[in-house]
C-alpha cells in the first residue's frame, strides 16, 4: 500500500479548511455520495489523518472538520483515554495506513475530565468500569482550571502517545507523521492546535 501524497502540514491545512467551512456553516460534505462509497470498495486507500476523539455525541471528527467517506480514521474513547487497543489503533493508522498525521481531539465540558475532577477532589468516587476513564485523564487535566483543562489533556495524551508506541515515535522522529493536540469549543465550533506540531 502506498502511503499518501500529503504531508502533516497539508493533512491539517486541508482539515482546519474543513472545519472553518463548519463553523461558517458552509459544509460541503464532501466525499459522501454513492460514488465515493463504491471507489473504497476495495479498501479505505489513505485516510489524510487519525483523529483520536472523545465520545462525546457533540463532537464527531468527520462533522467537525467537513470530511468524508475514507477521509478520517477515527478513534474515540471517552475523555480521548488511552489503552492497548486505542494505541494499537493509531499504531494500525500510522504503520499500515501511513497517515502523516495523528490528531488528539479534547473539547470543553468534557464529561470524562469532570467525573475525574470531583474524584480528584474527593466529591466523588467512579465504579466498575468508570474508574479505568478516570484513571485515563492526565492529573494535571484533572486539576487544571475548567477553561484549559482539555488542552491539558489533550497534550499528555500527545505525549503518552509518542511514548508508548515506538513505531509512531519514529515515523515522527523522521517527520513522516506528526501528532498534535487540539481542542474543539462547543459553542463556536472551532478546532484550535494546542500542542505544536515538531
Ligand atoms: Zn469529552
Amino acid at each position: 500500500m502506498t502511503g499518501p501524497a500529503v504531508d502533516p502540514a497539508e493533512s491539517w491545512a486541508h482539515l482546519m479548511r474543513g472545519n472553518a467551512r463548519f463553523t461558517a456553516g458552509a459544509q460541503m460534505h464532501p466525499r459522501s455520495r454513492p460514488e465515493r462509497r463504491l471507489a473504497l470498495l476495495g479498501s479505505q486507500r489513505e485516510p489524510r489523518a487519525a483523529v483520536l476523539g472523545c465520545c462525546d455525541s457533540r463532537v464527531p471528527p468527520e462533522l467537525v472538520f467537513d470530511q468524508g467517506l475514507g477521509d478520517i480514521f477515527t478513534v474515540r474513547s471517552a475523555g480521548t483515554v488511552l489503552d492497548d487497543v486505542v494505541l494499537g489503533s493509531l499504531e494500525f493508522a500510522v504503520s499500515v495506513l501511513r497517515v502523516p498525521l495523528v490528531v488528539v481531539l479534547g473539547h470543553d465540558g468534557c464529561g470524562a475530565i469532570g467525573i475525574a475532577r470531583e474524584v480528584a477532589r474527593g466529591e466523588a468516587t467512579a465504579s466498575g468500569h468508570l474508574a479505568a476513564i478516570v484513571a485515563g485523564i492526565a492529573p494535571a487535566a484533572a486539576a487544571a482550571p475548567p477553561g484549559e483543562a482539555a488542552e491539558v489533556q489533550a497534550v499528555a495524551v500527545v505525549d503518552a502517545i509518542v511514548a508508548q508506541c515506538p513505531p509512531i515515535a519514529a515515523a515522527v522522529a523522521a517527520r513522516r507523521v506528526a501528532v498534535i493536540g487540539a481542542t474543539y469549543s462547543l459553542e463556536t465550533g472551532e478546532v484550535r492546535e494546542v500542542s505544536p506540531r515538531p
